[in-house]
């Protein structure tokens, strides 16, 4: 899952190489509309800083504090475009089994349906 971030798809995003539909953003992340949705409504939370997966995360400085901060910003968001009371699911896949696809930390953040379990 090694990437640098020249060739990184959220790092470009970030840089507004590539194109996407932004929701949020603030001085730690940003918030896109996956290209792909999986739900009527999904979202990528993204943090600005290039880390490979969430235990990479976790291991730098101040990690706890900076994944809460992301997690903080999927629920407000939820919250306010709606699906606080309907629902929504928070996803963070992490390497090869968990179905990671982008070497960069993100979080799904979906709702709009009724979600299954167990997932794929
Ligand atoms: P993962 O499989 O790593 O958990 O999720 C990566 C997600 O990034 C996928 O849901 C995929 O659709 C999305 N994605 C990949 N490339 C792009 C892109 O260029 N723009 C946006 N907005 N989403 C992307
Ligand atoms: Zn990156």
């Amino acid at each position: 899952m090694a990437v640098n971030e020249a060739s990184c798809v959220f790092c470009r995003i970030l840089k507004g190489e590539i194109p996407s539909q932004k929701i949020y953003e603030d001085e730690s992340s940003i918030v896109v509309r996956d290209v792909n949705p999986q739900a009527p409504f999904h979202l990528l939370v993204i943090p600005r800083e290039h880390v490979p997966d969430i235990a990479g995360a976790l291991r730098r400085e101040k990690g706890e504090e900076r994944v809460g901060k992301l997690f903080n910003t999927s629920v407000r968001i939820a919250t306010e475009q709606g699906f606080g009371s309907s629902g929504f699911r928070l996803v963070v896949n992490s390497g090869t089994d968990g179905g990671q696809t982008v070497g960069h930390l993100h979080l799904h953040l979906m709702g709009g349906r009724q979600m299954t379990w167990p997932p794929g």
